[in-house]
């Protein structure tokens, strides 16, 4: 069991932080760190179609059939197949070269469009991985402080959206996103409370 980390932002809305695997997440929708073909791949995403079956490629094919493959920044949804949640938000991270070519940005729009889809599908609560972070060599210091950022935005905006959770992979990452958040705060003067909640889950593990 891993601990639970969680700040409440008011209006009811919560960022929570865990370490742990995404598939095994219970919100509602997981969001998968997808490459532009939407066919699969390493890391996150090669964990994601494992773990819930050959029906969340099927839709792939259909999505990319339908509107081609999907630009960095997009998002677009299918089936959750046989994971624990009904949602899969497919987004593309930028690839990091440099930081001089709009990665930035690029990142702010797939942490923000993922969330307004999931929001616009009337949910509740969605995972993210750190997005980039793996394959794509995003400094994962940088990538987490425009993460944050942008979820908290994109949360103030959402209707349904309740929680956004952050499921870092390992200890070091979780780290990472924690010293991000409370950059953050700092940075809007905000009161955000930080807590920590040993030994729980609140998500699976
Ligand atoms: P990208 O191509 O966007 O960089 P990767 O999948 O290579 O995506 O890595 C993104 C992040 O996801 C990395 O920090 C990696 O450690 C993490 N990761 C890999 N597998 C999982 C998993 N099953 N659950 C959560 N995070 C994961």
């Amino acid at each position: 069991m891993h601990d639970f980390h969680k700040i409440d932002l008011g209006e009811g809305s919560t960022m929570t932080f865990v370490q742990g695997d995404i598939t095994r997440q219970t919100t509602d929708a997981i969001v998968n760190a997808a490459n532009s073909t939407l066919m699969g791949g390493g890391g996150v995403d090669g964990a994601i179609h494992r773990a819930g079956g050959p029906a969340i490629l099927e839709e792939c094919k259909k999505i990319v059939a339908g509107q081609g493959h999907l630009p960095p920044g997009e998002a677009v949804s299918s089936t959750g197949g046989r994971l624990l949640a009904a949602f899969v938000i497919h987004t593309v991270g930028p690839i990091w070269r440099g930081g001089l070519h709009g990665e930035s940005g690029l990142l702010a729009n797939a942490y923000r469009n993922s969330l307004r889809l999931a929001d616009r599908l009337g949910l509740h609560n969605v995972a993210f991985p750190a997005i980039s972070t793996g394959a794509y060599g995003y400094p994962p210091a940088e990538a987490a402080l425009i993460a944050i950022e942008s979820v908290v935005d994109a949360l103030r905006e959402a209707r349904n959206i309740r929680e956004a959770r952050f499921v870092l992979f390992d200890r070091a990452s979780l780290d990472v996103f924690l010293q991000a958040a409370l950059a953050v705060a700092h940075r809007r003067k905000a009161t955000w409370r930080l807590d920590h909640i040993t030994g729980s889950t609140g998500a699976n593990q």
